[in-house]
């Protein structure tokens, strides 16, 4: 007998796949690029298939190289000299090592506290781990505010106080955060900090989209707070950082109390990462800085989040100014469509911003993902007045999209 719940319901991704959409229907749905990663880093991976060692099993912590490549470009962003047997883990993807720590620390009814809206895999993660998730809000800009940006989404540090009782073992930071791009401020991680201090709360850190960070805004790692490296997870990805979202190598840096337990996990659940693309990832970590690499990249992704914020300002329609990822949250709550469209099941059992979404991506031919999705069922509606638009695209293929959705007026 199936499991009931939110859990194992079909997830947005299914639904707003590419294989559900007509063809040319420009996909500004899932996070994941048009572009290849660049050619020094699958000069790697095509290199690392040519010979043995890296084409069998890595370590479960991972390939050495990769753990060095790591500890040399995060030690000094975490002032810490990384100790590569003991303080860095090579995961299948983010989302494995961080489904590996909840297996790792929680135990039935342990709750876990994420900001709302919240990546949506962190929900099952934590409940197919016997966690309870508590959602605290992050509230979004007043209406006065006529062009807001990310940071306008705020958070309320005593409903984080008042969100944790004695059975909360865990918070989950997301900075930048997905869907909203918010760049956590350095005061509110230390609010936060404070708090984890104050009722020993582990934290975990999710930085996938930490080379995201556009307009000269501060990256800042929960982890370099003071006391906070001992409770901190910080988790990476190589998706992300190098436009290779399919290859699932991420990584997690942390004190050995909390690497250890969670190699354990890891092992059991897919003893290691594919080995070549951690080769991959190793040179792209080892060459990117000598290259500029990610400076580039941002200046890319600052020109690439321009075609859409100019083509929703033309349209006059409510957008937040995301200062970190790849994601733009439009306000969908004026957007017209007809409620006797022929929108499938999976559609009309969800929100108005599903439907929405549906008629966009069918009638626009531009998808987008609709944000009630990383809203908890009791706060959906919430989420229901905006889709998510994904930028990590070419320009061609944004100005396409721009020009589709002068339609939506
Ligand atoms: N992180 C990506 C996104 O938010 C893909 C999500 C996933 O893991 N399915 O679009």
């Amino acid at each position: 007998r199936l499991k009931e719940g939110r859990a194992l319901a079909l997830d947005v991704w299914s639904i707003f796949s590419a294989v559900n959409l007509p063809a040319d229907c420009i996909n500004l749905g899932q996070g994941y690029m048009n572009f290849a990663p660049p050619k020094w880093v699958t000069t790697a991976a095509e290199q690392a298939l040519q010979s043995v060692p890296p084409n069998h099993y890595s370590h479960p912590r991972g390939r050495i190289r990769l753990r060095e490549a790591i500890k040399a470009f995060y030690g000094p962003q975490l002032q810490r000299d990384l100790d590569v047997e003991s303080e860095i883990l090579v995961t299948s993807g983010a989302n494995e090592g961080q489904y590996s720590v909840f297996t790792a620390f929680l135990e039935q009814g342990d709750e876990v506290i994420m900001f709302e809206p919240f990546f949506d895999q962190y929900l099952p993660s934590v409940t197919f781990n016997g966690g309870k998730p508590v959602y605290v809000p992050l509230h979004p800009p007043k209406d006065s505010v006529t062009k807001p940006t990310s940071n306008d989404w705020t958070i309320d540090i005593d409903e984080v106080r008042a969100a944790v009782t004695p059975r909360t073992k865990m918070i989950i930071v997301n900075t930048p955060h997905n869907p909203i791009g918010k760049v956590f401020t350095r005061k509110e991680l230390e609010s936060i900090a404070a708090i984890a201090e104050e009722f020993n709360l582990l934290v975990m850190s999710d930085e996938v989209y930490d080379c995201l960070v556009f307009d000269g805004k501060e990256h800042v790692r929960i982890a370099t707070l003071p006391g906070m490296w001992d409770r901190t997870v910080t988790v990476g990805s190589a998706g992300k950082a190098f436009a290779a979202t399919g290859w699932r190598v991420g990584w997690l840096i942390g004190p050995q109390s909390i690497i250890q337990p969670t190699l354990a996990a890891t092992t059991r659940i897919v003893f290691c990462t594919n080995s070549p693309l951690q080769e991959a990832a190793a040179a792209g970590l080892e060459q990117a800085k000598e290259r500029k690499f990610f400076e580039t990249q941002r200046e890319e992704y600052t020109e690439r989040r321009k075609v859409l914020s100019d083509a929703f300002d033309e349209l006059g329609l409510k957008y937040t100014q995301p200062e970190g990822s790849y994601f733009i949250l439009l306000d969908i709550s004026q957007v017209k469509f007809p409620e006797d469209y022929p929108f499938p099941q999976s559609v009309l059992g969800r929100g108005r911003d599903f439907r929405a979404c549906w008629f966009i991506a069918m009638e626009i031919g531009v998808s987008s993902i609709p944000v009630s999705e990383f809203y908890c069922e009791e706060h959906a509606n919430i989420g229901e007045a905006y889709a998510r638009f994904a930028f990590c695209k070419d320009l061609d293929t944004l100005r396409e999209a721009a020009k589709r959705l002068h339609k939506l007026k």
